[in-house]
């Protein structure tokens, strides 16, 4: 069976096609600036070259319609025709409360999904047009959505509600959603199986830190909270967003800085983080190159970012009552060797410390904290398309 998996931004197509006989990718690519000129398809067939196409791809449609064509194409295609596609997968950000699994995309689904749009303005309206392109381009061929907010819909009222009039909730669906739910689950489940313990025996944290930043408390399999809130703008500092703030600030900022709703958003959302402190960048690599040259406020962002994931591990370990394993993952998680012992080598008190010589990693599943701790610290790169392309095995395996 071959899923094929996708990832539809505004203006963007990100896929794989995984062959489930045994996970392997038979190809991946990206089709960038849909509708704005200069767009493009970067596809990588496995084991073989990149191939590079410049075209015109004025919507998702024809971008999609691309994408099958360089799957299919006798020279860098993997498959012979678009028939070898048992599946599609997409991610897709926002289920509301209306998800809490992955499911067979069928017309009442799609109805549930617009009307999450409310809650996810950027995000879902691009995943809803890859689903129609597909549909359009792929007729009859199943479609499966696997929801950023699902793994995290176990959580208890206590964790997930605001302490603001009750019927915002009742009437308007605020609450904490929290999102990287893909990732915190498939990560919680590798280091399982790598400790060779049962996922329902262990209290695990889960340090998602890339461009978006979110941690999640893993108690017995189950995510009892998680830092991202009502949008992916709150807990962690993140590249450009602010993380937790003072409510309070937003309206302040507005009057000062003679902002409107949405330009404050963007302040929040675009402006802020380790961008808005540093004055450097968004990228860490940037942060903290400057930061090595003596750059203070680089080295501030930094240390910001840092303490905030600490002072979230620590909240967690009391709200599960103990941990058993902390993991890091993501762009930063699993490459920055620096980041993971400033924040490491302040959580002794727990038991654990970082062994310099076992951090020294990048991109591997590894445990990272020095033989004999008592709380175990591990590195596990983590891997979306794959969950979404089982999460579609499972649903699509019986089908047809
Ligand atoms: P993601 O959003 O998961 O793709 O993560 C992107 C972030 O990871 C960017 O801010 C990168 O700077 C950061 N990153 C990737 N590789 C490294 C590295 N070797 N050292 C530090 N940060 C890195």
């Amino acid at each position: 069976m071959k899923v094929l998996v996708v990832n539809c931004g505004s203006s963007s197509i990100k896929y794989q096609l995984v062959n489930m006989n045994d996970e392997s990718v038979l190809a991946k690519g990206l089709v960038e600036r849909i509708g704005i000129e200069g767009s493009v398809l970067t596809h990588q067939p496995a084991g073989k070259d990149k191939v590079v196409i410049n075209a015109a791809i004025s919507n998702h449609s024809i971008g999609i319609k691309l994408v099958i064509d360089a799957l299919t194409d006798p020279k860098h295609g993997v498959i012979s025709s678009m028939k070898e596609i048992s599946a599609v997968g997409h991610r897709v950000v926002h289920g509301g409360e209306k998800f809490a699994d992955s499911v067979l995309i069928t017309p009442a689904v799609m109805k549930a999904l617009e009307e999450c749009i409310e809650m996810a303005p950027l995000h879902n309206p691009p995943n809803i047009m890859g689903i129609n392109a597909c549909s359009e381009i792929m007729p009859g061929v199943p479609q499966v959505a696997v929801f950023d907010t699902a793994f995290h819909q176990t959580m208890p009222k206590e964790a997930f509600l605001y302490a603001i009039p009750y019927e915002a909730y009742e009437k308007y669906g605020v609450r904490r959603y929290g999102f990287h739910g893909t990732s915190h689950k498939f990560v919680s489940q590798q280091v399982a199986e790598l400790m060779g313990e049962k996922l329902s025996d262990l209290r695990i944290i889960t340090c998602h830190l890339g461009n978006g930043a979110s941690i999640a408390a893993i108690k017995n399999g189950k995510c009892i909270d998680t830092s991202m809130g009502f949008t992916p703008l709150e807990g962690l500092v993140m590249g450009t967003r602010s993380g937790g703030l003072d409510p309070a600030i937003v309206p302040f900022i507005m009057k000062k800085e003679n902002l409107s709703a949405d330009q404050v958003d963007n302040y929040l959302n675009k402006k802020s983080g380790v961008l808005g402190v540093s004055g450097v960048s968004s990228d860490f690599r940037d942060v903290e190159e400057a930061a090595n040259a003596g750059n203070e406020r680089a080295a501030l962002a930094l240390d910001l970012f840092a303490y905030r994931v600490r002072k979230f591990i620590g909240s967690y370990v009391a709200a599960m009552g103990g941990v058993d394993v902390i993991v890091f993952t993501a762009g930063l998680g699993e490459n920055s060797i620096t980041m993971r012992e400033k924040i490491g080598n302040g959580l002794e008190f727990l038991g654990t410390r970082i062994d310099p010589a076992k951090n020294n990693v990048r991109g591997k599943a590894q445990e990272i904290s020095v033989d004999g701790a008592k709380v175990k610290m591990f590195v596990i790169p983590t891997n979306e398309e794959l969950v979404i392309a089982r999460d579609t095995k499972a649903i699509c395996g019986n089908l047809a």
